[in-house]
C-alpha cells in the first residue's frame, strides 16, 4: 500500500490535527482510519475550547491547554485560508453556572486549589454573583446563584474542524485510507510495517492517535495506553435567534443557531446509548439556567464516548523501545487541536519530545512502583 514518512493511526480530531501539523512540515503522510464501526469521540463532542478549571493535579496541563487556546485563532485562520472552511472558533470568554450556594462554594474552592499549585500558569478567572452575571448573560433564570468566568474560554464547530483538517490534509497530498484498521505493527528494518486488511504500509515514523483503539495498539510498540470510555450525552435544539454569545460549560449556541446542551459524565463501558433520565436532568438544568429554553424543541440527542486516561490528562510519549513511534491521546481534542497541530507536531517531526515540556505527559506516570 505504499511507504510514507509518517503513518498516523486514527483519523479523528487528534490524528488529523497532528497529521496536519506534520504535513505543514513537509512530511509525506498516510492517515489510516478504522471506519464507521469505530467509536469516534470527534463526531459526538460538545465543541468547547476550554481553559478554566483544567489542570488540577498537573499544572503542565493547564499551561498546555492555555497555549492551545492562545494558538487556536491561528489554526482557524490557517484552515480557513487553505480550505475555505470556517471552523467558527471564537473566544468571547466562557461561564460555569452554579445553581446553589454549595455549588458556588465548591467551585471557588476548586479554583483556589488549581491556581495555588506551584508552577501554575497565571490567567484570570472571576466569580460573579447573579446580579453582575446578568450584565453579561441576560436571560439567566432566578435559580442561578452565580458564575465563574474566564476570558480565555471559547468554542468552535467540531464537525467543521474535523472536515477542515481532512480537507487541508487532502490539499497537501496526504493519503487518507478509510475502512483501514491497523491490525498489527512490526519493525521492518528501520521502518514500521502496519498490517491492514488492504495490505501493508511502511513508514519511518508512527503516530498512534486511535482514541480508545490505542489501548490495543500501544503495546505493539512498547508502550501502554490505559484509556477507558466515559460516556457523555448531548441534546441539540432547533435553531433559534441568537441569544447567547458566550459558551457555558453545559449550554452553548452554535454558529448555526441551534443550542447544544451537555454533557454528562458516565462510566458506562462501551455503551454509547442515550438514557432518558440523564437527558431529562440536563434539559432541566438548562431550563433553570435559561428559562427561555423551555419552549424550544429538541431535535437530536446522542451519546458518545470520551477517551479517558486514569487521571484525565493527556498522554504524549515516544516509545523508548521503538524510537519513532509516538502515542498521542487526550480527552479534550477540540481544545487541544491547535496545540497538537502547531506545537506538538513540529517536535514529532524533529523526532523528539523535549523533556521540559513533555515528560509530565508520559504514560510512565501510571507505572506502579514496587514498595521499597
Ligand atoms: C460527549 C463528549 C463531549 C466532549 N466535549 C468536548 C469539548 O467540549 N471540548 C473538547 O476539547 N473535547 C471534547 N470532547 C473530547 C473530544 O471529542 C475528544 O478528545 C476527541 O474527539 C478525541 O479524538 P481522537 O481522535 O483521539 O478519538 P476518536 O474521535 O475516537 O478517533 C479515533 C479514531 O481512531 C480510529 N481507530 C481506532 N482503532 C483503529 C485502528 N486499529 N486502526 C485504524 N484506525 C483506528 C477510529 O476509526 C477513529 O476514527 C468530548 C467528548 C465527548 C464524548
Amino acid at each position: 500500500m505504499g511507504a510514507f514518512d509518517v503513518a498516523i493511526v486514527g483519523g479523528g480530531l487528534v490524528g488529523t490535527a497532528v497529521a496536519y501539523g506534520l504535513a505543514r512540515q513537509g512530511a509525506r503522510i498516510a492517515v489510516l482510519d478504522e471506519g464507521d464501526v469505530a467509536f469516534r469521540a470527534s463526531r459526538g463532542n460538545f465543541g468547547l475550547v476550554w481553559v478554566q478549571s483544567k489542570g488540577l493535579g498537573m499544572p503542565e496541563y493547564a499551561a498546555w491547554t492555555k497555549a492551545s487556546s492562545d494558538a487556536w485563532a491561528g489554526l482557524r485562520d490557517a484552515l480557513r485560508d487553505e480550505t475555505g472552511i470556517d471552523t467558527a472558533f471564537a473566544r468571547p470568554g466562557g461561564f460555569h453556572v452554579c445553581l446553589t450556594d454549595g455549588e458556588m462554594e465548591r467551585r471557588r474552592e476548586q479554583n483556589k486549589r488549581l491556581h495555588n499549585q506551584p508552577d501554575m500558569v497565571p490567567y484570570e478567572v472571576r466569580f460573579l454573583d447573579r446580579k453582575d452575571a446578568l450584565d453579561l448573560l441576560p436571560g439567566l433564570g432566578p435559580e442561578v446563584v452565580g458564575v465563574s468566568y474566564c476570558p480565555l474560554d471559547g468554542h468552535a464547530n467540531p464537525l467543521k474542524l474535523l472536515r477542515a483538517l481532512h480537507a487541508a490534509l487532502a490539499r497537501r497530498g496526504a493519503a487518507y485510507r478509510s475502512n483501514t484498521p491497523v491490525q498489527r505493527i512490526e519493525r521492518s528494518g528501520d521502518a514500521f510495517a502496519l498490517t491492514t486488511p488492504a495490505g501493508t504500509i511502511l513508514s519511518g515514523k508512527l503516530i498512534l492517535a486511535a482514541g480508545l483503539g490505542n489501548a490495543r495498539l500501544a503495546p505493539m510498540v512498547g508502550m501502554t495506553a490505559p484509556v477507558r470510555p466515559q460516556r457523555g450525552q448531548i441534546l441539540v435544539t432547533e435553531r433559534v435567534a441568537p441569544f447567547l454569545k458566550h459558551p457555558l460549560v453545559t449550554v452553548r449556541q452554535t454558529d448555526e443557531g441551534s443550542v447544544m446542551i451537555g454533557d454528562s459524565l458516565e462510566e458506562a463501558g462501551f455503551d454509547d446509548r442515550v438514557g432518558h433520565a440523564v437527558v431529562a436532568m440536563m434539559a432541566d438544568r438548562a431550563v433553570k439556567t435559561f428559562p427561555a429554553l423551555r419552549g424550544v424543541r429538541v431535535v437530536r440527542t446522542w451519546g458518545a464516548l470520551r477517551v479517558m486516561t486514569p487521571d484525565g490528562f493527556p498522554i504524549y510519549q515516544q516509545s523508548a523501545e521503538h524510537p519513532g513511534a509516538f502515542l498521542v491521546t487526550c480527552h479534550s481534542g477540540v481544545t487541544l487541536a491547535a496545540g497538537h497541530a502547531l506545537n506538538l507536531a513540529p517536535h514529532v517531526a524533529a523526532g523528539c519530545l523535549p523533556d521540559a515540556a513533555f515528560a509530565a505527559f508520559s504514560a510512565r506516570r501510571f507505572d506502579v512502583r514496587a514498595a521499597a
